[in-house]
């Protein structure tokens, strides 16, 4: 294998892998991807994979996740169908004391041009006729989908290889050296060297940096989802708490547990699962759960993402993030932007490492 790239892309996630698809739409020159397992087998393929914009705070969160969203329909056009679906999405609340603070979201979203609509119990039920009757209302937006976590990464390598992106996946890297202006990246096939180098480990960010001495602070935070047998489709919505996938299985849960990097999944979780499920759909009652998974998120220290430059260094690059689905099409442009022109379309500057001291 070429032991000589222009850029190397550690981590092979929904993050890594649309860096490296974005990047070679522009740019011919060698990308290898490294991935110390397969593709998705970090958080990318443990993941409930909404494309969710609306109730994300502060509001300039959210637009940057709207932004993210709004490529959706085009990347699905260059890369190919990756189940995507624009199904608006939906905030339950059950008591009338919430509606105010509803409001008040929709109110500061509208500034920034996401319109949230915030509904009553009876348009609630009109729209998710399945919905619990003892919902008091529902914020609204119609951005928000969710996509085939497989199929998205499956379609950026399928791409991202006809575009000659190499992938060497079940080698991981031990160590990385700065030599002569360029990157050593030591893995277990060899050594590499790069000009440029990303780093897009998620969850294992912060091991990585530490293989050059920068503090990456991202954490780990276990979430558990409970898949249902295949039901008919009955929900329309992408609904804050669960999402009927395509082939009919209900997707449940958001878990956020302490857990380190054990991906155990634990009764008192799937119990507490079950019952918001129950709480949302009552029919769910009656849904056989075939199987329960877990996955690490990888949480930045104040939760927002950490893209760009890695200060004090040249050509180092770091994504990581939670919400990484969400936003994979805008990283991806945004890094690719970044190491092309130098500089960005829409400001990251909020988003630096640099902000960690
Ligand atoms: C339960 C749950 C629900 C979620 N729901 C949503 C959601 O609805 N919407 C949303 O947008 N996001 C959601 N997320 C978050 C989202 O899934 C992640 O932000 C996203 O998958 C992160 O992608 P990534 O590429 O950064 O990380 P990963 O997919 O983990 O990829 C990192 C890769 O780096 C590789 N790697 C690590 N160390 C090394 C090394 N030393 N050498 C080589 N390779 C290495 C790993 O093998 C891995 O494949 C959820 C997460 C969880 C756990």
């Amino acid at each position: 294998m070429e032991t000589n790239y222009e850029t190397i892309v550690i981590g092979g996630g929904v993050v890594g892998s649309g860096i490296a698809y974005h990047l070679s739409e522009r740019y011919k020159e060698g990308v290898l991807v490294l991935d110390k397992k397969y593709p998705m087998s970090g958080t990318s393929g443990s993941t409930q994979a909404w494309v969710w914009v609306h109730n994300k705070t502060p509001s300039w969160y959210a637009e940057f996740s709207m932004y993210s969203a709004e490529l959706y329909p085009y990347l699905s056009k260059k890369i190919g169908d990756v189940e995507y679906k624009r199904t608006g999405g939906l905030s339950p609340f059950f008591n009338e004391s919430d509606r105010e603070k509803a409001q008040k979201l929709a109110e500061s979203y509208r500034k920034i041009g996401i319109k949230i609509k915030v509904l009553s119990r009876e348009e609630v039920l009109e729209k998710e006729p399945y919905m619990n009757p003892e919902v008091a209302g529902a914020t609204y937006s119609s951005i928000d989908g969710n996509v085939n976590p497989f199929r998205l990464i499956d379609m950026y390598m399928r791409a991202a290889k006809r575009n000659g992106v190499r992938y060497s996946t079940y080698n991981r890297v031990t160590e990385i050296r700065q030599v002569n202006g360029k990157y050593l990246v030591v893995s277990d096939k060899g050594a590499f060297e790069c000009k440029n180098l990303i780093l897009a480990g998620g969850t294992w960010s912060r091991e990585i940096g530490d293989m050059l001495g920068v503090k990456i602070p991202v954490n780990q935070l276990r979430g558990q989802i409970l898949v249902s047998e295949p039901l008919k489709p009955f929900l329309n919505f992408t609904i804050s708490g669960l999402r009927q996938a395509n082939n009919g299985e209900v997707l449940m849960g958001y878990s956020m547990e302490e857990a380190g990097f054990n991906r155990a999944t634990t009764l008192d979780v799937i119990q507490e699962t079950a019952n918001m499920a129950v709480r949302y759909v009552p029919g769910l009652r009656k849904a056989k759960i075939v199987r329960a998974f877990s996955g690490i998120r990888a949480m930045p220290e104040d939760g927002f993402p950490i893209l760009g430059n890695v200060p004090g260094y040249e050509n180092l690059y770091v994504a990581a993030t939670h919400s990484g689905v969400t936003l994979s099409p805008l990283i991806g442009t945004l890094i690719t932007e970044l190491i092309m022109d130098g500089e960005t379309s829409i400001p990251i500057d909020r988003y630096s490492l640099s902000r960690f001291g």
